[in-house]
């Protein structure tokens, strides 16, 4: 078993707060996916998962067992580098053993004939030399193993890296953007590669990554941090469809939710000049909270646009319209209501639509938008804090 629980645990650097506070609990074969934006503390968190970065303060345990105070080599854990970290003067074969050859390691391994004569001789012994053939197979590495990392292109490196990882068996492996330093194609292969791994040794995962589309499409669950704080612990889905807060609702998504302020009247919500009934649960929300000034989050896709002066509609004009493939992506520049939160770039008043197929819509053409509000969060234009429960789905 190895569920991985936090207490309390906090690291600072000098005066820097790298990791605030944190209580985090994992469950035995999770994929979990510390995901943020560069400097929110996810590496610092996971190095001290693996022991290679004390606790200021607070508790690690694995599987129920404290290991906090433990050395990285007491800690059944296999750790990938965003570098891979391979020894250029071993062949493949020699990378992916090596660390059952450590296994067995006597002090004169350090003596150069007889350390190589009885590193080869472990390294040919059936349960060592079995054990790395099947993971090379599994990692489409047979052709490679009498290769050298400096002969192998990224990905294959990186598949070497995993290799090392796998003959371990560990309960845990934690992983430090692991594919960063890949083209974008290459990826998204080891992405898939790296979920069916995952499915398939059944360990417990913890990767770290700035990517979301990595977090949304490899993670079970997503602790989703900012300057040392987790600001939402979820699956994909629910980090999707009911971010915590504004800061996670702009995080995720491309293009981001948009944050459209209303103000409550009565059973509704005006923005600008339409005045739209708000679905039960957004109402019991805003009425809980009594907070007259909102913002509505709503997601580029729930957006419909339609011919100017729809009723209920919001009015805007075209800024501008990009085609990706197999959808548009439309910005709308709305003539009364206004955005939160714009992004470096973008526009405060526009809004971020994504229609199927390809659009036919002009610049500056005057539009309407029509929100499905059943999809819809509403957050305190005050805290950024949702407010309602989120949409309901399963
Ligand atoms: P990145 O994606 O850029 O690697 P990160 O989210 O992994 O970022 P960390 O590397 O965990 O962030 O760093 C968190 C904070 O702690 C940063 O502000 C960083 O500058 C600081 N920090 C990390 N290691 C040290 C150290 N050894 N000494 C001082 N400050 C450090």
């Amino acid at each position: 078993m190895a569920s991985i629980t936090l207490n309390h645990v906090a690291k600072h650097f000098g005066p820097k707060v790298a990791i605030a506070d944190i209580d985090l609990n994992v469950k035995d074969g999770e994929f979990l996916v510390l995901l943020g934006p560069s400097g929110c503390g996810k590496s610092t968190l996971l190095r001290m998962l693996a022991g290679l970065e004390t606790v200021t303060s607070g508790e690690i345990h694995v599987g129920g067992k404290r290991v906090d105070q433990l050395p990285p080599s007491a800690r059944d854990m296999a750790f990938v580098f965003q570098s891979y970290a391979l020894y250029p003067h071993m062949t493949v074969r020699r990378n992916i053993a090596f660390p059952l050859i450590m296994r067995q390691f006597k002090w004169w391994f350090h003596l150069p004939v007889i350390g190589g004569l009885a590193k080869r001789r472990i390294e040919r012994s059936p349960a060592v030399s079995d054990l790395v053939e099947k993971t090379a197979k599994t990692l489409s590495l047979t052709e490679m193993l009498d290769r050298y990392p400096r002969t192998l292109s990224g990905g294959q490196r990186q598949r070497v890296a995993l290799g090392r990882a796998m003959v371990r068996q560990p309960e845990v492996f934690l992983m430090d953007e692991p594919l960063s330093n890949l083209d974008a194609k290459l990826r998204s292969a080891m992405r898939a590669e790296i979920t069916r791994l995952h499915q398939r040794v059944g360990g417990t995962f913890v990767y770290v990554t700035h990517d979301q589309v990595e977090a949304m499409t490899m993670g079970t669950r997503i602790a989703l941090m900012r300057d040392g704080v987790i600001q939402q612990f979820g699956t994909p889905r629910e980090i999707y469809t009911s971010p915590a807060n504004t800061y996670v609702a702009r995080f995720i998504g491309t293009p981001p939710m948009n944050l459209i302020e209303g103000r409550i009247e009565g059973n509704a919500i005006r923005i600008g000049e339409a005045l739209l009934p708000l679905p039960a649960r957004l109402l019991a929300a805003a009425q809980a909270a009594k907070a007259p000034s909102v913002l509505l989050g709503i997601r580029p896709g729930a957006l419909a646009i339609g011919p100017a002066g729809a009723a209920g509609g919001l009015a805007g004009s075209v800024s501008f319209v990009e085609h990706v493939g197999a959808e548009s992506v439309i910005a709308v520049g709305l003539a009364q209501a206004r955005t939160a939160h714009p992004e470096e770039g973008e526009v405060p008043g526009e809004i971020m639509v994504t229609t199927s197929g390809y659009s036919e819509l002009a610049r500056g053409e005057a539009v309407s938008l029509s929100l499905d509000l059943s999809e819809t969060v509403l957050f305190s234009a005050e805290t950024g804090h949702r407010l309602d429960p989120g949409p309901a789905f399963g």
